[in-house]
């Protein structure tokens, strides 16, 4: 067992935390009341390298490993969530899709782009009927000689009026039972005929990034850009959300993060009955909460990025991570707050923020219910992981960074 992170780990870390530093704390508060995502953020993402950080050289990526990405994403999230929602899309939920079912072809055309940041790239499963119990959806997809036909609403996509490709899920076969075994998915890019977008108004956080609606009305979508095989959309729906999960619990982590170092610079600093208000022992619980959570959490994240590195199978420690850090960056924001007494309740300070952007990660990529139901049924015994057809790739350092 070895807790040191790698020289190349530490690099990428350290990069990350500055431009969080420099380029997002100084206006985030801005871009937050403004409920808009500020047009830099993505060319810059792209800029850094951040949006192909662990794919691999060959495919337009930057080679480094998963330990990495979970690495990113807190520093991401330390900023804000809104940064770290374009990773769990781009890369968790659709461009390590690309590198797990994908064919070599694909990787090239479709996954090579969105490496190199020049494309940006979403994931649509859910539906306006449709949220946790995914393999009802109702998105058809229609076969028509060398292509598909696609119709149906997709709602709640992070970065919906963004991204150029969507990775979406539709049903091919609406008669089979269990209904999950006629999913299939697809790439469509924005550009293809029949498809519209817009943006969701009105969100309890999460403000300065991009959530929406997807339509498509008899899209045509060549087979070239299906992925997996017909019939596997679901099977690989659900390994998306194995690299998503990791993406947001490792971001969560940087959520309570956040709220710890506001929280302890705030209670150095505030008085109340003759002493700093970091003396009462009721605030000091507090910032001792936060730490425990934040340790655990951040373990949980690193134990689930070295079973990716080993190219083991992980969705079981994916959902604990994910249910224990989102869980407890609610319970470190809320604490936040606290510590911050009446300042806490007004965006003069980041803790209300990070209030509001923590309650989305407890709905998305599985509620806490539903990672529970998961968690218990491991437990029970009524539930396992059989191999799938293609695995997430095990991290090889030399494969990894060799140019093609
Ligand atoms: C900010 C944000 C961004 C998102 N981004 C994306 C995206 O990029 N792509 C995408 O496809 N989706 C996205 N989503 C959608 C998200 O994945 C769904 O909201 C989520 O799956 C829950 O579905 P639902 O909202 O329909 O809730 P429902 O499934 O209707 O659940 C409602 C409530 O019932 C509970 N419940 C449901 N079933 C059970 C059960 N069996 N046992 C116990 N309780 C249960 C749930 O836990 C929840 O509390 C996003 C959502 C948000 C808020």
């Amino acid at each position: 067992m070895d807790f040191q992170l790698n020289e190349e780990q530490l690099a990428a870390q350290q990069m990350v935390r500055e431009f969080v530093n420099q380029e997002i704390i100084p206006h985030i508060a801005q871009w937050d009341r403004q409920q808009v995502m500020d047009d830099r953020i993505l060319p810059r993402l792209a800029e850094l390298g951040i949006l192909g950080i662990n794919l691999p050289v060959r495919y337009g990526g930057q080679g480094f490993d998963y330990i990495t990405l979970g690495l990113v994403c807190e520093e991401l999230e330390r900023g804000d969530t809104s940064l770290r929602v374009v990773m769990s899309v781009h890369m968790g939920l659709n461009s390590m899709a690309l590198l797990q079912w994908g064919d070599e072809e694909q990787k090239q055309r479709i996954l090579t782009p969105q490496a190199k940041g020049e494309r940006i790239a979403a994931y649509c499963l859910t539906e306006p009927s449709v949220g946790s119990d995914a393999a009802n959806l109702q998105a058809r997809a229609r076969r028509d000689g060398s292509a598909y036909i696609i119709s149906g609403e997709k709602i709640w996509i992070s970065l919906a009026t963004k991204a150029d490709h969507f990775l979406v899920f539709a049903r091919t076969d609406p008669e089979i039972q269990p209904a999950h075994r006629g999913i299939s998915a697809f790439i469509i890019p924005r550009a293809a005929p029949g498809v519209s977008t817009g943006d969701i108004h009105g969100k309890l956080g999460v403000r300065a990034g991009s959530t929406g609606w997807v339509n498509f009305e008899d899209t045509p979508v060549p087979v070239e850009n299906r992925l997996g095989q017909e019939g596997e959309g679901f099977k690989i729906a659900m390994s998306c959300l194995d690299n998503g999960r990791y993406t947001v619990a490792s971001g969560a982590t940087g959520l309570i993060r956040a709220s710890l170092e506001a929280s302890t610079r705030y209670a150095n600093e505030r008085r109340a009955f003759g002493q700093t208000i970091g003396s009462h022992q009721l605030v000091k619980q507090k910032l001792a909460h936060m730490r425990q959570w934040y340790e655990a959490a951040r373990l949980l994240c690193l134990h689930a990025g070295w079973l990716k590195n080993e190219g083991r199978r992980n969705t079981r420690e994916t959902s604990l991570a994910k249910w224990y850090a989102t869980d407890h960056s609610v319970k470190a924001a809320l604490e936040a707050v606290q510590v911050h007494g009446a300042y806490g309740y007004s965006d003069e300070y980041p803790v209300e923020r990070f209030l509001r952007n923590s309650k989305g990660a407890v709905i998305y990529e599985g509620t806490s219910e539903i990672h529970q139901i998961m968690q218990a049924d491991y437990e029970l015994g009524t539930r396992s992981d059989r191999p799938l057809r293609c695995e997430l790739p095990a991290y090889d350092a030399e494969f990894w960074q060799e140019e093609a």
